[in-house]
């Protein structure tokens, strides 16, 4: 008669116990992978898997490869309304103002948002950040102001409704210095296009980068001043 008995290991647990613990966790599946790499294409975890790139990366190759919700949303756009208009507004007249935030992780100087100013004449592009979205209206203000002292006639700005950084003080200020606010529809970017299709230019992502060495970065056309 022969009696097995299982060995013990130094914390006390069998090896059934271990194998047991090892049979009940599933191979990870491509779409758990997916999201484990930061939303990776499946091609490029194909890549991966395939040159043995990556230590136990085991993957049960049977699993489907499934549409994920977030990536197909994160890549849905939508053109800016009216990109046929004719802009003949003259430099300082009209602004489109978009506010970002508020980011999880605070940059170095301890701000979690930025407000992006554009002239929609000449496409200056003025980038503040701020640590409370409190502080957007009083940015907006001190721009339009700027514009003054720069001989500019400002008249209107656009916001974005959703964005709510407006508040009582800033309105009653433009509507005594003549400067119309336009909001567009709540949650349809699309018609504040201007501001929002520079968020996705190089030229944005030149002026995050300099975010280091200052709070207000700006990118001045030679026409604007
Ligand atoms: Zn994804």
């Amino acid at each position: 008669m022969c009696l097995y008995l299982p060995s013990c290991n130094r914390t006390g647990r069998n090896n059934f116990e271990q194998h047991a613990f090892a049979s009940s966790l599933r191979t990870p599946t491509w779409e758990s992978w997916h999201k484990r790499f930061g939303h990776i294409s499946y091609s490029g975890l194909q890549c991966l898997h395939d040159l043995w790139l990556i230590d136990s990366f085991t993957v049960d190759e049977q699993s489907p490869k499934l549409d994920c919700i977030a990536c197909v949303e994160a890549k849905q756009t939508v053109k800016p309304f009216g990109k046929d208009i004719i802009h003949n507004t003259t430099p300082g007249e009209l602004t489109h103002i978009d506010l970002w935030g508020k980011y999880p992780i605070t940059s170095i100087h301890g701000n979690q948002y930025y407000i992006l100013m554009v002239d929609d004449s000449t496409r200056y592009v003025t980038l503040n950040f701020l640590k409370l979205k409190s502080q957007a209206p009083k940015h907006v203000q001190n721009y339009l102001t700027y514009l003054t002292t720069k001989n500019k006639r400002p008249c209107a700005i656009q916001v974005d409704c959703g964005s709510k950084f407006l508040n009582a003080q800033l309105e009653n200020w433009c509507h005594e210095n003549g400067i119309q606010i336009e909001a567009t529809v709540p949650y349809s970017p699309s018609q504040n296009g201007v501001a929002e299709h520079i968020v996705t230019t190089e030229v944005f992502f030149f002026l995050l980068t300099h975010q280091t060495a200052c709070d207000r970065v700006q990118i001045l056309p030679d026409s604007f001043v």
